[in-house]
C-alpha cells in the first residue's frame, strides 16, 4: 500500500520513491510507488502533474493499493527523486480551500449546502442545493473573504468513522474508519481529502464570478488567490478595450451598448420599410407586365436568380396583391425555390400546382390556400418546373 505523503503535508513538493509495480492505465504506462506526494485526482480536485525521475507525471488516478501515476518517458528501478508541480499545487490549494470557505459562508448566509464541487483548469464551480439570490452571493463572498483576511490557521486531524459520524458529517459509503477532516480554525470542518493551505491568508482573494439556477438550485462560478488576479486583469483589459470602442466611460459602457442596440432596432425597423417598398415597386411594374385579362385570369411566371426565398416570397405576395397570379423561382446559393401565390378569390389550386412543379427540382414544400413555397437541390430543373406550374395553370383555366 502506497504511503500518501500528500495527506499529512500539502507542501510537500520534492520526495523520494520506489517503484512497487508497473501497470498500464488507458493504454499508456502507469505507475505505483511506495511512497507519492502526487494528490490523484478525487473529491473535486484534480491531479498534480509532476517528474518521477526523468518521466514526465501526465496524470495520477486513485486507485488500490496505491495511485497510479501515468507516465510519458522511461522510468527507472531504484530510488528515484520525484517532484510533484509547485504552480499547480499552490493553485489547487488555493481553489479547494477557497471553496471550502465559500461553501461553509453560504451555509451561514443562506443555509445553502454544497452539493457538487468541481475545480477544472479554467472555471471552479460548486453547485448549491437551494436558490440564492445575488445579495446571499455578495454576502457570503464578503463573509468568505474576511475568514481569508483573518488568517486562521488551517489544520487536517483524523476521526474514527463513528467519531465522524457523531460530529454529524456525511461520509461517502467508502469512507472506511480513518475519516481525515480538514478545517479553518473556529470557522468550518469538514471530511476532504484534498491538499489544502496552512493559513486561510494563502487563498488570497475569493471572488463570485456568476451564478445561475441548476437543477433546483444554484451553480456558484469562482476563482481565488492568482486566478483571481488573472481574471480581474483579463476581465479589465477587456472592459478596457469595449470602453475605448464605445467612446465611453468603462463604468457607463452597458449604457452605451443599450443605446447602439437601440439604433440598431430603428435601423432594422427602417430597412425593413424601405425593402417593402421597393419590392412594392417592383410588384406593381410587374404585375403590369402581365397579360391584361382577356377575360382570364392574370398570370406572371418568372425566374428570378440570387434572391433569397424570403424576399421572393415578399415579392409574390405584393404581385397578388396587385390581382396577378405569381409562380416565382430562383435559384440562390445553390438551392432552387418556388413561391406560388394567387389573389384572392382566383381560384386555382396553388399547393397543386406547386406539387406538380417540386419533382423537377427533386424539391420538398406545401401550403395552403393562396401561397405555396418550396425548394429543392435540383437547380437545372429549375425551368422545367415553372413550365410545369405554369402548364397546369393554364389547364385548370379560367
Ligand atoms: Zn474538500
Amino acid at each position: 500500500m502506497t504511503l500518501r505523503l500528500y495527506r499529512d503535508d500539502a507542501y510537500l513538493l520534492e520526495f523520494e520513491a520506489q517503484v512497487v509495480a508497473r501497470l498500464e492505465h488507458e493504454g499508456r504506462p502507469a505507475v505505483v510507488l511506495d511512497r507519492t506526494a502526487f494528490y490523484p485526482e478525487g473529491g473535486g480536485q484534480p491531479w498534480d502533474t509532476g517528474a518521477i525521475g526523468p518521466a514526465r507525471v501526465i496524470a495520477v488516478i486513485d486507485a488500490e493499493p496505491g495511485p497510479l501515476h501515468v507516465v510519458e518517458g522511461e522510468v527507472p528501478e531504484g530510488r528515484l527523486s520525484c517532484r510533484v508541480d509547485a504552480t499547480r499545487r499552490e493553485d489547487h490549494r488555493q481553489q479547494h480551500h477557497g471553496q471550502h470557505l465559500l461553501s461553509r459562508a453560504f451555509v451561514e448566509i443562506a443555509r445553502a449546502r454544497t452539493v457538487a464541487f468541481h475545480l477544472g483548469a479554467e472555471e471552479v464551480t460548486i453547485d448549491l442545493d437551494r436558490a440564492v439570490d445575488d445579495a446571499a452571493v455578495t454576502r457570503a463572498e464578503d463573509l468568505a473573504n474576511e475568514v481569508v483576511a483573518r488568517a486562521l490557521p488551517v489544520a487536517t486531524r483524523s476521526l474514527s468513522a463513528a467519531e465522524a459520524g457523531a460530529h454529524g458529517f456525511k461520509l461517502p459509503q467508502d469512507a472506511g474508519d480513518d475519516v481525515r477532516v480538514v478545517g479553518a480554525a473556529g470557522f468550518d470542518e469538514q471530511p476532504c481529502s484534498g491538499t489544502h493551505p496552512r493559513n486561510t491568508a494563502e487563498v488570497g482573494v475569493i471572488r463570485v464570478l456568476g451564478t445561475e439556477r441548476y437543477k433546483g438550485g444554484t451553480r456558484v462560478r469562482f476563482a481565488c488567490g492568482r486566478r483571481a488576479l488573472q481574471r480581474w486583469r483579463d476581465q479589465s483589459r477587456a472592459l478596457a478595450e469595449l470602453a475605448r470602442s464605445l467612446s465611453a466611460p468603462e463604468l457607463e459602457t452597458p449604457a452605451a451598448v443599450e443605446r447602439l442596440q437601440e439604433r440598431v432596432r430603428d435601423l432594422d425597423r427602417a430597412l425593413a420599410e424601405a425593402r417593402t417598398g421597393l419590392l412594392g415597386h417592383e410588384a406593381r411594374a410587374l404585375a403590369a407586365e402581365a397579360a391584361p385579362p382577356d377575360g382570364g385570369r392574370r398570370v406572371l411566371c418568372r425566374r428570378f436568380d440570387g434572391r433569397e426565398a424570403g424576399d421572393l416570397r415578399e415579392l409574390a405576395l405584393q404581385v397578388a396583391a396587385c390581382g396577378v397570379v405569381a409562380l416565382f423561382g430562383g435559384a440562390e446559393a445553390g438551392r432552387a425555390h418556388l413561391v406560388f401565390a394567387q389573389p384572392a378569390g382566383a381560384g386555382l389550386d396553388v399547393p397543386g400546382l406547386l406539387k406538380a412543379a417540386l419533382p423537377h427540382v427533386g424539391g420538398r414544400g406545401g401550403g395552403r390556400g393562396d401561397v405555396a413555397q418550396g425548394g429543392g437541390e435540383a437547380v437545372p430543373g429549375l425551368d422545367a418546373a415553372l413550365a410545369a406550374a405554369s402548364d397546369a395553370a393554364g389547364r385548370a383555366g379560367a
